[in-house]
Protein backbone atom coordinates (compact mmCIF):
# COMPACT_ATOMS: atom_id res chain seq x y z
CA UNK A 1 0.00 0.00 0.00
CA UNK A 2 0.86 3.43 -0.76
CA UNK A 3 -0.26 6.49 1.17
CA UNK A 4 0.17 10.20 -0.03
CA UNK A 5 0.16 12.45 2.93
CA UNK A 6 -0.98 15.82 3.30
CA UNK A 7 1.14 18.06 4.86
CA UNK A 8 -0.51 20.83 7.23
CA UNK A 9 0.86 24.64 5.84
CA UNK A 10 3.33 25.18 8.27
CA UNK A 11 4.63 29.25 9.20
CA UNK A 12 6.16 30.61 6.18
CA UNK A 13 9.79 31.19 5.42
CA UNK A 14 9.06 34.91 6.03
CA UNK A 15 8.07 33.89 9.35
CA UNK A 16 10.95 32.70 10.91
CA UNK A 17 13.16 34.96 9.00
CA UNK A 18 11.31 37.24 11.25
CA UNK A 19 13.14 35.89 14.08
CA UNK A 20 16.13 37.63 14.86
CA UNK A 21 17.88 34.29 15.65
CA UNK A 22 16.86 33.01 12.46
CA UNK A 23 16.85 35.32 9.68
CA UNK A 24 20.62 34.38 9.37
CA UNK A 25 19.45 30.59 8.48
CA UNK A 26 17.06 31.29 6.00
CA UNK A 27 19.15 33.76 4.28
CA UNK A 28 21.71 31.12 4.06
CA UNK A 29 18.99 28.52 3.09
CA UNK A 30 17.56 30.84 0.56
CA UNK A 31 20.90 31.53 -1.18
CA UNK A 32 21.59 27.76 -1.59
CA UNK A 33 18.13 27.27 -3.40
CA UNK A 34 18.80 29.79 -5.60
CA UNK A 35 20.74 28.40 -7.71
CA UNK A 36 19.60 24.44 -6.90
CA UNK A 37 16.10 25.03 -7.51
CA UNK A 38 15.94 25.84 -10.84
CA UNK A 39 17.25 22.34 -11.71
CA UNK A 40 14.15 21.07 -10.06
CA UNK A 41 11.90 22.34 -12.96
CA UNK A 42 9.68 20.00 -13.92
CA UNK A 43 10.78 17.67 -11.33
CA UNK A 44 8.54 16.22 -8.16
CA UNK A 45 10.53 15.33 -5.61
CA UNK A 46 9.42 12.29 -3.74
CA UNK A 47 9.81 11.58 0.32
CA UNK A 48 9.25 8.16 1.21
CA UNK A 49 9.60 6.60 4.21
CA UNK A 50 6.93 3.85 6.06
CA UNK A 51 5.33 5.90 8.71
CA UNK A 52 3.03 9.25 9.00
CA UNK A 53 2.99 9.35 12.72
CA UNK A 54 5.23 8.09 15.69
CA UNK A 55 9.11 8.23 15.55
CA UNK A 56 11.76 10.79 14.42
CA UNK A 57 11.59 10.51 10.41
CA UNK A 58 7.70 11.46 10.55
CA UNK A 59 8.48 14.15 12.79
CA UNK A 60 10.84 16.18 11.15
CA UNK A 61 9.30 15.00 7.45
CA UNK A 62 6.25 17.44 7.35
CA UNK A 63 8.42 20.62 7.80
CA UNK A 64 10.83 19.74 5.52
CA UNK A 65 8.53 19.00 2.71
CA UNK A 66 6.48 22.24 3.57
CA UNK A 67 9.90 23.82 3.05
CA UNK A 68 11.05 22.11 0.10
CA UNK A 69 7.27 23.48 -1.02
CA UNK A 70 7.75 27.18 -0.63
CA UNK A 71 11.40 27.27 -2.33
CA UNK A 72 9.91 25.66 -5.67
CA UNK A 73 10.28 21.98 -5.59
CA UNK A 74 6.83 20.47 -6.10
CA UNK A 75 7.47 18.02 -3.38
CA UNK A 76 5.01 15.15 -2.13
CA UNK A 77 5.22 12.16 0.90
CA UNK A 78 4.48 8.87 0.31
CA UNK A 79 4.24 6.31 3.06
CA UNK A 80 4.46 2.37 2.00
CA UNK A 81 2.72 -0.13 3.77
CA UNK A 82 1.83 -4.27 3.37
CA UNK A 83 -0.48 -6.40 4.63
CA UNK A 84 2.07 -8.76 4.86
CA UNK A 85 3.01 -8.61 8.91
CA UNK A 86 5.75 -10.82 8.60
CA UNK A 87 8.07 -8.15 7.06
CA UNK A 88 7.27 -5.72 10.49
CA UNK A 89 9.21 -8.65 12.46
CA UNK A 90 11.76 -8.33 9.34
CA UNK A 91 12.04 -4.84 9.11
CA UNK A 92 12.71 -4.99 13.47
CA UNK A 93 15.03 -7.50 12.93
CA UNK A 94 17.00 -5.71 10.88
CA UNK A 95 16.75 -2.29 12.61
CA UNK A 96 18.38 -3.96 15.38
CA UNK A 97 21.50 -5.52 13.71
CA UNK A 98 22.03 -1.59 12.07
CA UNK A 99 21.87 -0.87 15.87
CA UNK A 100 24.37 -3.83 16.54
CA UNK A 101 21.85 -5.83 18.47
CA UNK A 102 20.05 -9.64 17.77
CA UNK A 103 20.93 -12.75 16.38
CA UNK A 104 23.46 -11.76 13.55
CA UNK A 105 21.43 -13.56 10.65
CA UNK A 106 19.21 -12.53 7.86
CA UNK A 107 17.80 -15.68 6.06
CA UNK A 108 17.27 -16.63 2.11
CA UNK A 109 13.62 -16.28 3.09
CA UNK A 110 14.10 -13.07 4.63
CA UNK A 111 15.79 -11.96 1.68
CA UNK A 112 12.93 -12.93 -0.67
CA UNK A 113 10.14 -11.74 1.76
CA UNK A 114 11.72 -8.26 1.26
CA UNK A 115 11.87 -8.68 -2.50
CA UNK A 116 8.34 -9.83 -2.88
CA UNK A 117 7.22 -6.64 -0.80
CA UNK A 118 9.62 -4.45 -2.66
CA UNK A 119 8.36 -5.37 -6.03
CA UNK A 120 4.51 -5.04 -5.02
CA UNK A 121 5.11 -1.70 -3.81
CA UNK A 122 7.08 -1.08 -6.76
CA UNK A 123 4.27 -2.04 -9.08
CA UNK A 124 1.65 0.34 -7.20
CA UNK A 125 4.08 3.46 -6.62
CA UNK A 126 5.73 3.71 -10.32
CA UNK A 127 2.98 4.23 -12.36
CA UNK A 128 2.91 7.50 -9.93
CA UNK A 129 5.97 9.08 -11.52
CA UNK A 130 6.98 11.05 -13.89
CA UNK A 131 9.91 10.49 -16.02
CA UNK A 132 12.29 12.98 -14.03
CA UNK A 133 11.23 12.85 -10.69
CA UNK A 134 14.06 12.37 -8.19
CA UNK A 135 13.50 9.81 -5.24
CA UNK A 136 14.59 10.57 -1.58
CA UNK A 137 13.70 7.29 0.03
CA UNK A 138 13.90 7.20 3.87
CA UNK A 139 15.80 4.23 6.10
CA UNK A 140 15.99 0.35 5.25
CA UNK A 141 11.69 -0.69 4.37
CA UNK A 142 11.71 1.28 1.09
CA UNK A 143 15.05 0.41 0.46
CA UNK A 144 14.49 -2.23 -1.99
CA UNK A 145 11.16 -0.79 -3.65
CA UNK A 146 13.25 2.50 -4.71
CA UNK A 147 15.64 0.70 -5.83
CA UNK A 148 13.68 -1.26 -8.12
CA UNK A 149 12.08 2.10 -9.55
CA UNK A 150 15.53 3.73 -9.64
CA UNK A 151 17.27 0.89 -11.88
CA UNK A 152 13.95 0.67 -14.40
CA UNK A 153 13.06 4.37 -14.80
CA UNK A 154 16.38 5.35 -14.06
CA UNK A 155 15.79 8.43 -11.57
CA UNK A 156 18.11 10.48 -9.28
CA UNK A 157 17.68 8.89 -6.04
CA UNK A 158 18.88 9.29 -2.68
CA UNK A 159 18.59 6.93 0.45
CA UNK A 160 18.75 8.95 3.36
CA UNK A 161 19.63 6.10 6.17
CA UNK A 162 18.30 7.55 10.12
CA UNK A 163 19.90 4.55 11.85
CA UNK A 164 23.64 3.32 12.66
CA UNK A 165 26.38 2.09 14.97
CA UNK A 166 29.62 3.46 15.51
CA UNK A 167 31.32 -0.37 15.67
CA UNK A 168 32.00 -2.47 13.31
CA UNK A 169 30.17 -6.02 14.78
CA UNK A 170 28.69 -9.56 13.13
CA UNK A 171 25.22 -7.70 13.71
CA UNK A 172 25.89 -4.64 11.51
CA UNK A 173 27.78 -6.52 9.37
CA UNK A 174 24.86 -9.12 8.58
CA UNK A 175 22.76 -5.67 8.47
CA UNK A 176 24.35 -4.15 6.20
CA UNK A 177 24.92 -7.29 4.05
CA UNK A 178 21.32 -7.64 3.76
CA UNK A 179 21.11 -4.46 2.83
CA UNK A 180 23.99 -3.83 -0.14
CA UNK A 181 21.96 -5.13 -2.70
CA UNK A 182 19.17 -2.23 -2.63
CA UNK A 183 21.67 0.97 -1.05
CA UNK A 184 24.16 0.02 -3.73
CA UNK A 185 21.54 0.94 -6.11
CA UNK A 186 21.42 5.22 -5.14
CA UNK A 187 23.24 7.81 -6.91
CA UNK A 188 23.90 9.57 -2.94
CA UNK A 189 23.32 7.82 0.65
CA UNK A 190 22.75 10.18 3.58
CA UNK A 191 24.06 9.57 7.16
CA UNK A 192 23.95 11.15 10.47
CA UNK A 193 27.27 10.25 11.70
CA UNK A 194 30.68 9.93 9.58
CA UNK A 195 30.93 6.58 11.90
CA UNK A 196 27.78 5.45 10.75
CA UNK A 197 29.16 4.98 6.87
CA UNK A 198 29.78 1.15 5.81
CA UNK A 199 32.29 1.11 3.74
CA UNK A 200 31.08 -0.15 0.36
CA UNK A 201 28.92 3.20 0.54
CA UNK A 202 31.98 5.68 1.38
CA UNK A 203 32.46 6.89 -2.01
CA UNK A 204 28.77 8.54 -2.50
CA UNK A 205 28.07 9.07 1.22
CA UNK A 206 27.31 12.56 2.82
CA UNK A 207 26.37 14.03 5.90
CA UNK A 208 23.72 15.46 6.88
CA UNK A 209 22.45 16.07 10.69
CA UNK A 210 18.79 15.71 12.18
CA UNK A 211 17.17 19.30 13.13
CA UNK A 212 14.07 20.63 14.94
CA UNK A 213 11.70 22.82 13.97
CA UNK A 214 11.85 26.02 15.56
CA UNK A 215 8.13 26.88 15.52
CA UNK A 216 6.50 23.70 16.14
CA UNK A 217 4.35 22.57 19.61
CA UNK A 218 7.60 21.15 20.61
CA UNK A 219 10.15 23.65 20.26
CA UNK A 220 8.99 27.14 19.86
CA UNK A 221 9.57 29.12 22.71
CA UNK A 222 7.16 29.28 25.39
CA UNK A 223 6.34 32.36 27.31
CA UNK A 224 6.09 31.82 31.24
CA UNK A 225 2.71 32.26 31.60
CA UNK A 226 2.52 29.65 28.70
CA UNK A 227 4.46 27.11 30.77
CA UNK A 228 2.31 27.53 33.45
CA UNK A 229 -0.95 27.14 31.75
CA UNK A 230 0.64 23.93 30.06
CA UNK A 231 1.77 22.78 33.41
CA UNK A 232 -1.81 23.25 34.95
CA UNK A 233 -4.03 22.06 31.82
CA UNK A 234 -2.20 18.97 31.73
CA UNK A 235 -2.02 18.07 35.55
CA UNK A 236 1.64 18.73 36.00
CA UNK A 237 0.91 20.74 38.71
CA UNK A 238 -2.07 22.24 41.05
CA UNK A 239 -3.24 25.35 39.28
CA UNK A 240 -3.14 28.33 42.36
CA UNK A 241 -5.46 30.29 40.00
CA UNK A 242 -8.61 29.24 37.86
CA UNK A 243 -7.58 27.94 34.92
CA UNK A 244 -8.80 29.91 31.70
CA UNK A 245 -8.94 27.31 28.97
CA UNK A 246 -10.30 23.91 29.81
CA UNK A 247 -7.67 20.69 31.39
CA UNK A 248 -6.08 18.85 28.35
CA UNK A 249 -8.26 15.89 26.82
CA UNK A 250 -6.09 13.75 28.73
CA UNK A 251 -4.03 14.36 31.80
CA UNK A 252 -0.32 13.11 32.33
CA UNK A 253 0.05 10.67 35.06
CA UNK A 254 2.29 9.83 37.72
CA UNK A 255 3.14 6.50 39.44
CA UNK A 256 2.38 5.67 42.68
CA UNK A 257 3.90 3.46 45.07
CA UNK A 258 1.22 0.84 44.89
CA UNK A 259 2.52 0.46 41.29
CA UNK A 260 -0.28 1.77 39.87
CA UNK A 261 -0.82 5.03 37.81
CA UNK A 262 -3.05 8.27 38.83
CA UNK A 263 -2.60 11.69 38.90
CA UNK A 264 0.95 13.76 38.80
CA UNK A 265 -0.31 15.92 41.86
CA UNK A 266 -0.32 12.44 43.83
CA UNK A 267 0.25 12.55 46.52
CA UNK A 268 1.71 15.97 46.75
CA UNK A 269 2.11 18.57 43.99
CA UNK A 270 5.77 18.13 42.47
CA UNK A 271 6.73 21.75 42.93
CA UNK A 272 8.02 21.56 39.25
CA UNK A 273 8.36 25.35 39.24
CA UNK A 274 9.91 26.12 42.76
CA UNK A 275 12.52 23.31 42.60
CA UNK A 276 15.41 22.08 40.76
CA UNK A 277 14.25 19.22 38.51
CA UNK A 278 16.82 17.08 36.63
CA UNK A 279 14.86 15.13 33.88
CA UNK A 280 15.17 12.47 31.23
CA UNK A 281 12.44 12.33 28.50
CA UNK A 282 12.50 9.23 26.16
CA UNK A 283 10.68 6.19 25.03
CA UNK A 284 10.94 3.31 27.70
CA UNK A 285 13.51 1.71 25.83
CA UNK A 286 16.31 0.03 27.88
CA UNK A 287 19.35 1.65 25.87
CA UNK A 288 18.29 5.13 27.29
CA UNK A 289 19.84 4.33 30.25
CA UNK A 290 17.01 5.12 32.97
CA UNK A 291 18.07 2.59 35.78
CA UNK A 292 21.57 3.69 36.14
CA UNK A 293 19.84 7.48 36.08
CA UNK A 294 17.56 6.67 38.72
CA UNK A 295 20.64 5.01 41.35
CA UNK A 296 22.81 7.69 40.18
CA UNK A 297 20.61 10.29 41.38
CA UNK A 298 19.90 8.08 44.61
CA UNK A 299 23.78 8.46 45.23
CA UNK A 300 23.54 12.09 44.99
CA UNK A 301 20.78 12.14 47.25
CA UNK A 302 22.84 9.89 50.13
CA UNK A 303 26.05 12.26 49.40
CA UNK A 304 24.47 14.99 51.19
CA UNK A 305 25.20 14.13 55.09
CA UNK A 306 28.97 15.09 53.46
CA UNK A 307 28.17 18.18 51.97
CA UNK A 308 29.40 20.88 53.77
CA UNK A 309 28.28 24.42 51.46
CA UNK A 310 24.90 25.54 52.67
CA UNK A 311 23.51 26.85 49.68
CA UNK A 312 24.30 23.56 47.81
CA UNK A 313 23.26 21.35 50.11
CA UNK A 314 19.62 23.41 49.65
CA UNK A 315 19.88 22.45 45.95
CA UNK A 316 20.68 19.32 46.51
CA UNK A 317 17.63 18.54 49.51
CA UNK A 318 15.28 20.04 46.82
CA UNK A 319 16.13 18.66 43.61
CA UNK A 320 13.55 15.94 42.10
CA UNK A 321 14.32 13.67 39.58
CA UNK A 322 11.67 13.27 36.77
CA UNK A 323 12.12 9.99 33.95
CA UNK A 324 8.89 10.88 31.49
CA UNK A 325 7.78 8.59 28.44
CA UNK A 326 4.91 7.61 27.51
CA UNK A 327 1.92 6.66 28.78
CA UNK A 328 1.77 2.38 29.05
CA UNK A 329 -1.27 2.01 26.44
CA UNK A 330 1.02 3.65 24.15
CA UNK A 331 3.74 1.18 24.10
CA UNK A 332 1.10 -1.91 25.02
CA UNK A 333 2.04 -3.78 21.77
CA UNK A 334 5.89 -3.20 22.44
CA UNK A 335 7.55 -6.02 24.63
CA UNK A 336 10.18 -4.43 25.24
CA UNK A 337 8.91 -0.82 26.08
CA UNK A 338 6.56 -3.05 28.61
CA UNK A 339 9.42 -5.05 30.21
CA UNK A 340 10.98 -1.60 30.66
CA UNK A 341 8.47 0.09 32.33
CA UNK A 342 7.93 -2.51 34.77
CA UNK A 343 11.47 -2.95 35.19
CA UNK A 344 11.07 0.87 36.28
CA UNK A 345 7.97 0.20 38.49
CA UNK A 346 9.64 -2.05 40.90
CA UNK A 347 13.13 -0.26 41.05
CA UNK A 348 10.56 2.62 42.41
CA UNK A 349 8.38 0.38 44.45
CA UNK A 350 11.65 -0.68 45.70
CA UNK A 351 12.99 2.98 46.67
CA UNK A 352 13.26 4.36 50.70
CA UNK A 353 9.85 6.44 51.30
CA UNK A 354 12.07 9.66 51.17
CA UNK A 355 13.23 8.99 47.78
CA UNK A 356 9.83 7.83 46.48
CA UNK A 357 9.05 11.31 47.20
CA UNK A 358 11.99 13.14 45.23
CA UNK A 359 11.77 10.67 42.06
CA UNK A 360 8.53 10.60 39.54
CA UNK A 361 7.83 8.32 36.77
CA UNK A 362 5.71 10.60 34.48
CA UNK A 363 3.19 9.22 31.60
CA UNK A 364 2.62 11.26 29.03
CA UNK A 365 -0.61 10.62 27.28
CA UNK A 366 -0.17 10.15 23.27
CA UNK A 367 -3.27 10.61 21.93
CA UNK A 368 -3.37 14.07 21.40
CA UNK A 369 0.15 14.33 19.78
CA UNK A 370 0.06 18.64 20.18
CA UNK A 371 -0.73 18.17 23.67
CA UNK A 372 1.81 15.67 24.14
CA UNK A 373 4.06 17.71 22.64
CA UNK A 374 3.33 20.99 24.62
CA UNK A 375 4.10 18.76 27.82
CA UNK A 376 7.78 17.98 26.75
CA UNK A 377 8.00 21.46 25.54
CA UNK A 378 7.23 22.80 29.36
CA UNK A 379 9.07 20.41 30.96
CA UNK A 380 12.26 20.56 28.61
CA UNK A 381 11.71 24.56 29.12
CA UNK A 382 10.89 24.29 33.34
CA UNK A 383 13.57 21.57 34.09
CA UNK A 384 17.39 22.84 35.52
CA UNK A 385 19.02 20.22 33.93
CA UNK A 386 17.63 17.65 30.91
CA UNK A 387 19.76 14.41 31.12
CA UNK A 388 20.10 11.94 27.99
CA UNK A 389 21.69 8.61 29.68
CA UNK A 390 21.33 6.68 26.62
CA UNK A 391 23.23 3.24 26.54
CA UNK A 392 23.53 3.60 22.97
CA UNK A 393 21.56 6.88 20.21
CA UNK A 394 21.42 7.44 16.49
CA UNK A 395 21.65 10.93 17.35
CA UNK A 396 19.02 12.06 20.15
CA UNK A 397 16.82 14.35 19.52
CA UNK A 398 15.55 14.57 23.16
CA UNK A 399 18.79 16.52 23.50
CA UNK A 400 18.57 19.22 20.55
CA UNK A 401 15.41 19.82 21.99
CA UNK A 402 16.33 21.21 25.31
CA UNK A 403 19.82 22.61 24.47
CA UNK A 404 17.44 24.34 21.58
CA UNK A 405 15.51 25.86 24.73
CA UNK A 406 18.29 26.99 26.86
CA UNK A 407 18.30 24.17 29.47
CA UNK A 408 21.68 22.56 30.12
CA UNK A 409 22.03 19.14 29.59
CA UNK A 410 24.05 16.06 30.96
CA UNK A 411 24.52 13.26 27.88
CA UNK A 412 26.27 9.70 27.71
CA UNK A 413 29.34 9.51 24.99
CA UNK A 414 27.29 7.77 22.53
CA UNK A 415 27.85 8.56 19.58
CA UNK A 416 24.84 10.31 18.13
CA UNK A 417 25.06 12.90 21.34
CA UNK A 418 28.68 13.01 20.72
CA UNK A 419 27.79 14.94 17.49
CA UNK A 420 25.68 17.02 19.20
CA UNK A 421 28.09 17.59 22.74
CA UNK A 422 31.92 18.53 23.33
CA UNK A 423 32.52 17.84 26.78
CA UNK A 424 32.27 21.08 29.09
CA UNK A 425 31.35 23.38 26.24
CA UNK A 426 28.08 22.20 25.22
CA UNK A 427 27.13 20.12 28.24
CA UNK A 428 28.74 17.53 30.62
CA UNK A 429 29.21 13.84 29.41
CA UNK A 430 29.19 11.17 31.13
CA UNK A 431 31.90 8.71 29.72
CA UNK A 432 30.06 5.42 30.91
CA UNK A 433 26.28 5.50 30.80
CA UNK A 434 26.13 2.80 33.56
CA UNK A 435 28.14 3.89 36.15
CA UNK A 436 25.96 5.60 38.53
CA UNK A 437 29.01 7.66 40.69
CA UNK A 438 29.49 9.30 37.59
CA UNK A 439 26.65 10.15 37.00
CA UNK A 440 26.07 11.28 40.54
CA UNK A 441 29.24 13.35 40.33
CA UNK A 442 28.30 15.04 37.06
CA UNK A 443 25.28 15.62 38.59
CA UNK A 444 26.26 17.46 41.71
CA UNK A 445 28.98 19.54 39.21
CA UNK A 446 25.99 20.75 37.32
CA UNK A 447 23.90 21.73 40.07
CA UNK A 448 26.92 23.19 42.06
CA UNK A 449 27.64 25.70 39.12
CA UNK A 450 25.13 28.19 37.80
CA UNK A 451 27.47 30.17 35.79
CA UNK A 452 29.24 27.01 34.32
CA UNK A 453 25.44 25.80 33.35
CA UNK A 454 24.67 29.01 31.65
CA UNK A 455 27.17 29.10 29.68
CA UNK A 456 27.31 25.44 28.52
CA UNK A 457 23.61 26.34 27.90
CA UNK A 458 24.15 29.51 25.97
CA UNK A 459 27.17 27.41 23.57
CA UNK A 460 24.34 24.84 23.44
CA UNK A 461 22.02 27.16 21.76
CA UNK A 462 23.86 28.49 19.45
CA UNK A 463 25.26 25.06 18.48
CA UNK A 464 21.63 23.71 17.46
CA UNK A 465 20.69 27.64 16.11
CA UNK A 466 23.77 27.04 13.65
CA UNK A 467 23.74 22.88 13.00
CA UNK A 468 20.57 21.60 13.77
CA UNK A 469 17.52 23.72 12.50
CA UNK A 470 15.13 22.83 9.63
CA UNK A 471 16.97 25.04 7.53
CA UNK A 472 20.56 23.83 7.24
CA UNK A 473 19.47 20.54 6.90
CA UNK A 474 17.34 21.31 4.05
CA UNK A 475 19.83 22.94 2.40
CA UNK A 476 22.59 20.36 3.09
CA UNK A 477 19.42 18.32 1.58
CA UNK A 478 19.44 20.34 -1.44
CA UNK A 479 23.29 19.74 -2.02
CA UNK A 480 22.75 15.95 -1.98
CA UNK A 481 20.36 16.12 -4.33
CA UNK A 482 22.28 18.41 -6.55
CA UNK A 483 25.08 15.50 -6.64
CA UNK A 484 22.35 13.13 -7.39
CA UNK A 485 21.35 14.84 -10.35
CA UNK A 486 25.08 14.70 -11.33
N1 LIG B 1 9.08 12.00 22.90
C1 LIG B 1 7.81 12.50 23.16
N2 LIG B 1 7.10 12.02 24.21
C2 LIG B 1 7.61 11.07 25.05
C3 LIG B 1 8.91 10.56 24.79
C4 LIG B 1 9.62 11.05 23.70
O1 LIG B 1 7.32 13.37 22.43
O2 LIG B 1 6.93 10.69 26.00
C5 LIG B 1 9.81 12.55 21.73
C6 LIG B 1 11.03 13.37 22.07
O3 LIG B 1 10.66 14.68 22.46
C7 LIG B 1 11.80 13.30 20.75
C8 LIG B 1 11.45 11.92 20.19
O4 LIG B 1 10.29 11.50 20.91
O5 LIG B 1 11.33 14.29 19.85
C9 LIG B 1 12.56 10.91 20.41
O6 LIG B 1 13.58 11.11 19.48
P1 LIG B 1 15.10 10.71 19.76
O7 LIG B 1 15.88 11.05 18.53
O8 LIG B 1 15.60 11.34 21.02
O9 LIG B 1 15.11 9.15 20.08
P2 LIG B 1 14.42 7.88 19.40
O10 LIG B 1 13.09 7.72 20.10
O11 LIG B 1 14.31 8.17 17.93
O12 LIG B 1 15.35 6.75 19.77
Amino acid sequence: MIEIIETPKGPSLDEYAASIHLANAVDELRDTAYSIVPKFAGRTLWMVNSTAKGGGVAEMLPRQVGIFDELGIETRWAVIGTHRKELFDLTKRLHNLLHGAGEPVMTDADRALYELVSRELQAEFQPMLGPDDVLMIHDPQPAGMGALIKRELDLPGVWRCHIGLDEDLPQTRAGWNFLRPYVSAYDRAVFTAPEYIPDFLADRADLVRPALDPYSAKNRQLRVPEVVEILGRSGLMIPTWRLLKPPFSHPAERLQADGTFGPATEPEDLGILYRPIVMEVSRWDRLKGWAPLVEGFATLKRSIPSVTDVDHRKVLEDVALLLVGPEPAAVSDDPEAVDVLNELTSIYRSLPRELQRDIALLSLPMTDSRENALMVNALQTAASVVVQNSVREGFGLTATEPMWKGTPVLVSSACGLRQQVRPGIEGEMIRNADDPDEIAAALDRLLRDPDRRATMARNAQRRVREEFLVFTQVRNDLRVLERALG
